[in-house]
């Protein structure tokens, strides 16, 4: 586990954890550490058991086995209000009758924090999120964006240990939602809180988080860093779940040394970084991301170097060019070039000849499953 790789020391360890619901076991022994001043995100399709992991942290749900532990103290049989963690949900549930400010304010107000102290805390976290000016104004009075940052205000007033964000951008649209991530995550650096933030967007995952956790059926599928998850993906699962992905099926024809071997990919003689224990023979998977990829033109009398292939499809996208080659075996390969009007060779036109060709070491090999 990536945990191993640092030093810091964890605010969250989960030991062993189980839950089922009707019978159905939704997590099961799971572990997993989480460190001090982290941005950890949890990410898996619909289902797989990511709202329950954050639910059983926060107190909002018994775990059948195993242990919760916040720094350094077991609060698995403890109720929500005596973990130190806050929520921060998709809904975001302010009070509607209540102004931004008592909102805010509220959690103090439970907590019998003197009213002296109470004015300045509230408005330091509503500074935090730029809504001083918007302190009397009711949640009806305010955009999707700004009730999302009084949500976050009020979960960060009491300061707490960990912050759990389930979800919470996903009502947003797509411009705020982009806006939201970078000033999410330059407020985590700011206050220093851990954050653990759930999410079935890859993008989201990729861009806002230190240490990715993809998770499948309640299972940890990969412990990474957002580009250990991205460009070494441990399993098909999770290659395919975060982004586009081309899968080749490839025989390893030899051998050339530790980290290389010569594969048949498609037909063609490839050389292949590979440090699988894999010998003459193996079927391999060979997975290149679209932007990996390279088309060369195949010019008349021109022995092709690639793997041959025809252009079905192009889309501008502005900064690149995406294409679909059909190849002579019938598969579709995505190809997403970088577009360059003085450079001819990423302007393909429809049904042309192409070889398909990467560089090598930006392959992902992986034994056949
Ligand atoms: P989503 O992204 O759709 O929110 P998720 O990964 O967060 O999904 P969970 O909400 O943790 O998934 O749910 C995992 C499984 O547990 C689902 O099959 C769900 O129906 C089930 N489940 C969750 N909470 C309960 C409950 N209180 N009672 C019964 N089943 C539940």
């Amino acid at each position: 586990m990536n945990v191993a790789k640092t030093s810091k020391k964890p605010v969250i360890e989960l030991k062993g954890l189980s839950k089922s619901f009707d019978g159905k076991q939704i997590i099961s022994g799971l572990d997993l550490n989480v460190n001090d001043g982290e941005f950890l995100t949890i990410l898996g399709p619909s289902g797989c058991g990511k709202t329950t992991v954050l639910r059983l942290i926060a107190g909002f749900e018994n775990a059948d086995a195993g242990q919760v532990i916040i720094a350094n103290k077991d609060v698995t049989e403890l109720p929500a209000e005596q973990r130190h963690v806050n929520t921060v949900f998709q809904s975001y549930a302010l009070f509607p009758h209540m102004t931004v400010f008592e909102n805010v304010a509220f959690g103090l107000r439970m907590q019998k924090v003197s009213e002296s102290d109470i004015e300045p805390r509230v408005m330091e976290a509503l500074r935090m999120v730029q809504l001083e000016k918007f302190a009397p104004r009711k949640p009806h009075q305010l955009s999707g964006g700004q009730q999302q940052r009084v949500a976050i205000a009020r979960a960060v007033v009491n300061k707490p240990k960990v912050l759990l964000l389930d979800e919470s951008l996903s009502a947003l649209d797509y411009k705020l939602r982009k806006q939201m991530q970078i000033e999410l995550k330059q407020l985590q650096r700011k206050l220093g809180i851990t954050f653990i933030f759930v999410t079935h967007d890859q993008e989201e995952a990729l861009s806002m988080s230190d240490r990715i956790i993809v998770m499948r059926d309640g299972n940890i599928e990969q412990d990474g860093s957002p580009r250990e998850i991205y460009e070494e993906p441990t399993n098909l699962f999770v290659a395919r779940f975060i982004g586009e992905i081309n899968v080749f099926d490839a025989i390893v024809t030899s051998r050339l040394d530790e980290k290389r071997i010569m594969a048949d990919v498609e037909g063609r003689a490839a050389q292949v970084h590979c440090d699988l224990d894999v010998t003459a023979g193996d079927n391999i998977k060979v997975l290149l991301r679209p932007e990996d990829i390279r088309l060369e033109e195949i010019n008349y009398g021109e022995q092709a170097v690639g793997i041959i292939g025809y252009v079905r499809d192009r889309t501008y996208k502005g900064m690149t060019l995406d294409s679909v080659v059909e190849l002579e075996s019938g598969m579709s390969v995505m190809v997403s070039e970088f577009f360059n009007e003085d450079d001819p060779d990423v302007d393909h036109s429809l049904d042309q000849k192409v070889a398909v060709t990467w560089v090598e070491s930006w392959e992902v090999v992986l034994a056949n499953e």
